[in-house]
């Protein structure tokens, strides 16, 4: 149970705790010192009942966000753009000709992200890359790293 509904359950207690003490209380000054705290306590719990509604909104946001993903993210199939290397694209588009459909970045894919790759022609060594320039992901299609190729991979502006 979250600390902000616990803590306003223990306040709730207290509160009521505090009431049923004040009906046998003849002192004046005491039973205004104890309504005065009884006032504070219902106030702390009407706080960590907002707090506690404020996370319930932002948990309910979060879980909407993921089922709208899991929906999209039903759309896209692994797509084996080479040997050992597979990207992701549309489930309906995957079947045209390689070239003729968007391909995204499998980095992105995993972290609930659609990265469109882009096909680079690397030299030397006349090799074919694709290339995410999101998060800077590359994979060869054709050919293998060269140490020059370091100057083309591309830096990534968004963290995963
Ligand atoms: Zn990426």
């Amino acid at each position: 149970m979250p600390a902000e509904i616990l803590g306003g359950i223990s306040a709730l207690k207290s509160a009521f705790d505090i009431a049923r003490t004040l009906k046998d209380m003849d002192d004046t000054a005491k039973r205004n010192a104890a309504i005065i705290d009884l006032q504070q306590t219902i106030l702390d719990a009407q706080a960590a009942q907002q707090e506690a509604l404020k996370k319930a909104e932002a948990l309910e946001g979060r879980v909407k966000e993921l089922e709208n993903w899991e929906a999209e993210r039903q759309e896209y199939t692994r797509y084996p753009a080479a040997p050992g290397l597979f990207t992701y694209a549309h489930t309906q588009e995957s079947c045209g000709e390689v070239g003729t459909f968007p391909q995204l970045c499998p980095s992105c894919f995993h972290h609930r992200h659609k990265s469109f790759l882009n096909t680079e022609d690397w030299n030397p060594g006349r090799c074919e890359v694709l290339v995410c320039r999101d998060c800077g992901w590359h994979a060869y299609v054709v050919g293998s790293a060269e140490p020059e190729h370091q100057k083309l991979a591309p830096r990534p502006y968004r963290g995963n």
